[in-house]
């Protein structure tokens, strides 16, 4: 079936409203609506493949907000998430399993250091491992940057560099200072020897995919190391292959942080974070300090072993490179009028557009059978699971256009 076209739909006989109306309502009665309206109900994935609740078939260029690494319903995450829950499901940090272990263990060679993993069930809680250790340094001050996003706890929400999501939250623990991203001057002036850590993405991924300038994270790690400050790079969106690395910080020569914090990709649709760090600030927490009764979850780690088995294996964040680069020059190539550039790495792309019009692109796509996500009122962002194939790839660059002439019309029509 192609984008857009509708199966037979979900409808309960004997009510009234279709599948979509009927679990809209279903959820605007029941869960807080701390998101906006609209949410399109979906009940189905396969593949870069979603179903909403009325049977209309979607292309998944929102892929959970960069989460589903291998796309719904993947064989190797499903055969791991059901051998696992099979054979031991959780422990409690009072013992220890082998899905963990095996994880941990997997993801320090990838980063290629020893060092040592904290195991959380998403991005804030993996930052706000950061933020802890950084406390444990004895030094008050961090810095992290403007439009920055590392989630919602109060912890995180005081790292997050956008003032609108703080303000109604204050006062946020720490002394933060905010500085501009990709300025290396800013950074410089505002790290002293009182600043326990620097948080960094390595592209700003919520703020519209914004891409620093070369040498930033280098800088950052000169800067850092001459006050002995931490230098954390926050992955959670960025991470897991996203970008075509294992860690986009790999993309850059000469960086080596001392804590990484993962989420979203890492467990493939199941909840799980990870602080990671190096050196050090590896055994800052000792005993007493820190945890969390689902870190660790061996459901959640297995899921997490078969995402990175499943990417180590045929050149796939070759693929992902690829697949990306193939969307990148699709888009441009297009020439249309409302696209100025594509920016971004792998599979973490931001279409700029040339007028604000973001919001009635993503409601156009949807209108076609096309999730993509408008972080930024002038930045598409498209973040597909990580297997996405060239044909998919092919059939988005061919419904832009379309969607695109429809949202710059809507715009027109609102002048
Ligand atoms: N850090 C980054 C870079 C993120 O993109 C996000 C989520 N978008 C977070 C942290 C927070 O992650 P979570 O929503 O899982 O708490």
């Amino acid at each position: 079936t192609e984008p857009g076209t509708t199966e037979p739909g979900t409808t309960e006989p004997g009510t009234t409203g279709t599948g979509n109306e009927q679990l809209t309502a279903r959820w605007q009665g029941s869960l807080m609506d701390n998101y906006g309206t609209p949410r399109l109900p979906l009940v189905r994935g396969e593949g870069a493949k979603v179903w909403d609740a009325d049977g209309t078939e979607y292309l998944d260029f929102v892929g959970g907000i960069a989460v589903n690494a291998l796309g719904h319903g993947h064989p190797a995450i499903v055969e791991a998430v059901t051998r696992q829950i099979g054979t031991l499901g959780h422990v409690s940090n009072l013992f220890v399993a082998e899905p963990p272990v095996a994880l941990a263990e997997r993801l320090l060679a990838l980063f290629g250091r020893p060092g040592k993993v904290f195991f959380c069930n998403s991005g804030a809680e993996a930052v706000e491992g950061a933020f802890k250790l950084g406390r444990l340094t004895g030094r008050p001050h961090m810095v992290a940057t403007q439009g920055g996003f590392h989630g919602r706890t109060m912890g995180s929400l005081a790292l997050t560099g956008q003032p609108a999501k703080q303000t109604p939250f204050l006062p946020l623990p720490g002394d933060v200072t905010h500085v501009p991203y990709g300025d290396v001057e800013a950074l410089r002036a505002a790290v002293t020897e009182d600043t326990a850590l620097v948080i960094i993405e390595p592209i700003q991924g919520e703020n519209g995919v914004v891409v620093p300038p070369p040498g930033y994270l280098k800088a950052a790690r000169e800067i850092t190391r001459a006050t002995g400050t931490l230098l954390v790079l926050d992955e959670v969106q960025t991470g897991i292959g996203r970008c075509g690395h294992w860690f986009e910080y790999q993309a850059h020569e000469g960086v080596e942080p001392d804590v990484v914090t993962l989420a979203k990709g890492l467990g493939g649709g199941l909840p799980i974070g990870a602080t990671v760090a190096f050196g050090p600030a590896a055994d800052l927490f000792g005993p007493g300090h820190h945890g969390t009764t689902f870190g660790g979850n061996p459901v959640a780690c297995a899921a997490g072993l078969a995402v990175l088995d499943t990417l180590g294996a045929d050149a796939a964040l070759d693929h992902v490179k690829a697949v990306g680069e193939r969307l990148r020059q699709g888009i441009e190539g297009l020439g249309h009028p409302l696209v100025s550039h594509v920016r971004g790495a792998g599979l973490l792309l931001g279409i700029v557009l040339t007028e604000s019009l973001a919001p009635q692109v993503q409601q156009a796509a949807q209108d076609a059978g096309l999730l993509v996500n408008a972080p930024a009122p002038d930045v598409v962002r498209i973040m597909p699971p990580l297997v996405l194939t060239d044909a998919e790839a092919d059939a988005f660059v061919q419904a832009l256009p379309g969607v695109l002439d429809v949202a710059n019309g809507q715009g027109r029509t609102g002048e």
